[in-house]
């Protein structure tokens, strides 16, 4: 049975995992029906909940409150300029990974700038440039070379570089292989145990200020404990470097916080208080600015991806509901074998029986549930792919030569195009036949 609230309730938009819910049979983001924004928009479409998103951010805020913090949304999770715009007037700040990013952030919150932090194993001379010259809080240094770079371009440019160092603690964290990232095995961050000596290194240097620690263990992790391991070994590094003389002023504990895809029940607001309970207690004895850089938790719950059945086709016993969205749309299926809950728009009594949702993409790794019970359906159809806000649209491509989804930003009962739907002239435009 499908866990979704039939009232709605303006003052507690986050009371639940969604903000998606059937009203007179008709699924709706709030109070929009998206029927109706598939009608104005057409399909395929990404559909987000502006309150859920606050509402999210609020959950994280409050349950930091306690401590000097400032949460560092992911922009890689979802990118659009008026989520940004969205997240940095309500007091966030961000974690960004690429110069393309950090132009996203100074485009659409330029004063969120300062509140910044740039992480990276591939650090290019033109972005740490742009960063420095932007003024960002600090860069989340991965390697002992990129810290000798980053030295270099700011003695250049004559402008200081506050850095943390990403520090690998070699903790497990229980994830898909290729979210997790804070194993020694990984490509991300410097092992916990060489980085006292680059941190005493780098303190002679006239143009870097060690500023924080960072470690960022992977991502959609459900289980808390391993975000307070990693964070043990970071402290004792801090202790560390305290008797060398370098007193730093921020902790970074990264993102990862999970959330739940399938139907089972879900608190949002409890799985944040065991996360920040896990954050708060490994590092209470520190006097530190504390950063927090979630990305999938904020936004993946607040959004959907609407898309039209266009074809259902049987193959021997198979039954395959063809839609227009593919892999290019929504690859999370494809790349990590996620699982999204797909409902359909219309809510019917017809029987449910198990068929395959694929895309029309020439791949057979286009789908997007396998086996799943959905009820009778026929072209023309709606369906909602759930929990597509987060690594949804910000990971779209245009393989095939498809055209990327528009997306609406929904408040309550309104609603506005944040971004229209790419035409074939957009794809051509930079070619040169
Ligand atoms: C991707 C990433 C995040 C966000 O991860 P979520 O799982 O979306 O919370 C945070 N920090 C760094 C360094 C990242 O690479």
């Amino acid at each position: 049975m499908l866990l979704l609230r039939k009232n709605f309730s303006r003052s507690s938009p986050i009371a639940t995992a969604r903000p998606f819910a059937y009203r007179n049979r008709a699924l709706s983001c709030d109070q929009t029906s998206l029927a109706t924004l598939a009608a104005t928009h057409g399909t395929p479409l990404y559909v987000y909940s502006q309150q859920h998103i606050l509402g999210r951010l609020a959950l994280f805020q409050q349950a930091f409150a306690s401590r000097p913090h400032t949460i560092c949304y992911a922009v890689k999770a979802n990118s659009a300029l008026a989520i940004l715009k969205l997240l940095a007037q309500n007091g966030a700040g961000f974690d960004i990974v690429s110069g393309g990013e950090l132009a996203r952030v100074v485009k659409a919150a330029k004063p969120a700038v300062k509140k910044t932090v740039f992480a990276g194993v591939g650090k290019q001379i033109p972005e740490i440039d742009a960063a420095l010259k932007a003024g960002i809080l600090l860069f989340n240094v991965e390697s002992e070379s990129e810290l000798a770079l980053l030295a270099d371009r700011a003695e250049l440019l004559k402008i200081p570089a506050r850095f943390s160092l990403r520090v690998n603690p070699d903790v497990f964290a229980e994830t898909h292989p290729y979210i997790s990232t804070g194993l020694s095995a990984h490509k991300f961050g410097i092992d916990i145990n060489a980085a006292r000596a680059i941190y005493r290194k780098a303190a002679k240097s006239k143009y870097l200020i060690p500023t924080g620690v960072s470690v960022h263990i992977g991502s959609q992790i459900r289980a808390v404990d391993p975000f307070g391991a990693a964070l043990d070994r970071v402290t004792s590094l801090i202790q560390q470097l305290k008797k060398d003389g370098i007193t730093l002023t921020h902790i970074d504990a990264g993102g990862g916080l999970g959330i739940e895809y399938t139907d089972a029940p879900f608190d949002p607001a409890a799985a944040v208080a065991a996360y920040a309970k896990q954050v708060l207690e490994a590092t209470d004895h520190l006097d530190l600015h504390l950063l927090l850089e979630p990305g999938r938790f904020l936004v993946a719950q607040a959004g959907a991806l609407l898309t039209t059945v266009v074809n259902v086709k049987k193959n021997g016993n198979k039954t395959f509901v063809i839609t227009d969205a593919g892999m290019n749309d929504l690859i999370r299926p494809a790349l990590y074998q996620a699982h999204h809950q797909i409902l359909p728009v219309r809510q019917t009594s017809a029987k449910s029986s198990p068929v395959d949702i694929v895309g029309p993409v020439c791949e057979s790794g286009d789908f997007f549930a396998r086996d799943r019970d959905l009820p009778a359906t026929k072209p023309g159809d709606l369906l909602a792919i759930l929990d597509a806000g987060a690594y949804g649209m910000s990971l779209t491509s245009n393989y095939n030569t498809r055209t990327r989804p528009p997306e609406v930003l929904v408040d309550g009962a309104e609603s506005r195009l944040i971004r229209r739907r790419e035409t074939i002239k957009d794809l051509f435009a930079p070619e040169l036949p």
